[in-house]
């Protein structure tokens, strides 16, 4: 346990959503020796399909340090990019980097959370703030807590507590997605990419691909999932087509695995072969159940209303030419643990908190903004609205 040195007035912390965010909170904060309690709407394993997420320096040491989990058990190494030119060509860089999955941070996570603090299937229906703390309302249930961590994800239902004007909007592109287990690809596309982070830039769109752990975290070769993403304009009417299920039911924000419609699987193979590298259009060819998620901005200008704290990605949704959300998510616990670990009183922790996460949650916005901007892929943004659900947020373990 983490030596706790000036909070004797924040014993309790109750966490709204039980993502990695809220499980970044609840591990640093349980290690400092509080009475943490984590609810989260949805019940069962989540379907971590698709999360390949870049290692950052803060995630492996969260994991180290307080999760007692060797960074480098759980992640695949890179140690070149290759760029895939117009012409056919491929020019490489050397640059070592770690890919892990979503999933096998968020295993280690809720190994680490002694597993009776953690609520599933248990959503939270109010936050109401006092005086001294907040009371977090589940149904009929009411518990009082010093400190309230908002952590449920971009289309935060709780945000308005602290930042009514982070709503996020739509950034105008979507990223396709795919996973493929690496068995399933031929050998010589699988040597291909092997250690690599590939990329193609092309006409306001881009495509990258690499290698995550797969089934139980392995990264063994040969047992790898090979991670795919493309970058892709999309007006409203063509999102609102293209996240419209074989079913016909509209999904607003992103479709899950398996549920692409066949016209919308018919047209993404069509593109694929008439813009894309032939490795790369390869990948799309083999990948049984691609996915989607359209592309969000949200920029709070608050993280703190007294003793109700906002986090993750229910403060600022960055794009993912940054890798940096799920970094994001474990610096702003780490933050508040050694806030909490140095500061004279807790306000005072809080306060500088606050300020700390939003000149960096502010800078990474600007950066993925800037970042879009440069490939083409930005447009117009509208508003998203609260009523979209994002499936890695919502939809996944419902
Ligand atoms: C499968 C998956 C793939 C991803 N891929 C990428 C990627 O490729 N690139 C990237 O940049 N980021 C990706 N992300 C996002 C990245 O992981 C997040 O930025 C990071 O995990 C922080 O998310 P979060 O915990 O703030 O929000 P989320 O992961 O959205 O979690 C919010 C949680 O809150 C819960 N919740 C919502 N409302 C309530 C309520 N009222 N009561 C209780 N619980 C509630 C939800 O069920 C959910 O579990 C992915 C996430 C997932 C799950």
């Amino acid at each position: 346990m983490l030596a706790v040195t000036a909070t004797p007035d924040i014993t309790s912390v109750g966490i709204v959503g039980g993502s990695l965010a809220g499980l970044f909170h609840a591990v640093a904060l349980t290690g400092l020796g509080l009475d943490v309690d984590v609810w989260e709407r949805s019940t069962g394993r989540p379907d971590d399909r698709g999360a390949g997420i870049v290692l950052q320096p803060g995630v492996a040491w969260f994991l180290r340090e307080l999760c007692g989990v060797d960074p480098d058990r759980v992640s695949v190494p890179v140690t070149h990019r290759q760029f895939f030119t117009g012409d056919g060509n491929v020019r490489i860089m050397p640059m070592r980097q770690q890919m892990i999955s979503w999933g096998a941070i968020y295993q280690a996570l809720r190994d680490t959370l002694p597993a009776e603090r953690y609520h599933d299937g248990q959503p939270v229906t109010a936050l109401v703030p006092g005086p001294a703390g907040a009371t977090v309302h589940v149904g009929e249930a009411a518990r009082a807590v010093d400190l309230a961590i908002i952590a449920d994800g971009s289309a935060s239902r709780h945000r308005g507590l602290v930042a009514p004007d982070g709503a996020p909007r739509y950034a105008g592109y979507v990223a396709y997605r795919g996973v493929i287990d690496e068995a399933d690809l031929p050998q010589e596309l699988a040597t291909r990419f092997g250690d690599r982070f590939s990329f193609w830039d092309g006409e306001r769109s881009q495509f990258l691909c690499y290698f995550i752990p797969g089934d139980n975290g392995t990264t063994a070769t040969g047992h790898r999932r090979m991670n795919w993403v493309w970058y892709t304009r999309a007006d409203p009417p063509e999102l609102a087509r293209i996240t419209t299920d074989r079913n016909g039911t509209r999904h607003g924000l992103s479709l899950p695995p398996g549920l692409l419609a066949p016209q919308v699987r018919t047209d993404l193979l069509a593109s694929a072969r008439s813009t894309l590298p032939e490795p790369l259009r390869r990948l799309v060819e083999h990948t049984t159940e691609p996915f989607l998620q359209a592309i969000l901005d949200a920029r709070a200008t608050r993280m703190r209303n007294h003793r109700i704290l906002l986090t993750g990605d229910a403060a600022f949704v960055v794009r993912p030419h940054t890798a940096a959300s799920t970094e994001k998510a474990a610096a702003d616990a780490i933050t508040l643990l050694h806030a909490l670990q140095q500061a004279p009183s807790a306000d005072t922790a809080l306060q500088a908190w606050e300020r700390l996460r939003l000149a960096e949650g502010t800078a990474i916005h600007r950066q993925g903004v800037s970042l879009g901007r440069r490939l083409g892929l930005s447009g117009p943004e509208t508003t998203a609205g609260t009523d979209d659900r994002t499936w890695w947020g919502a939809e996944r373990r419902s």
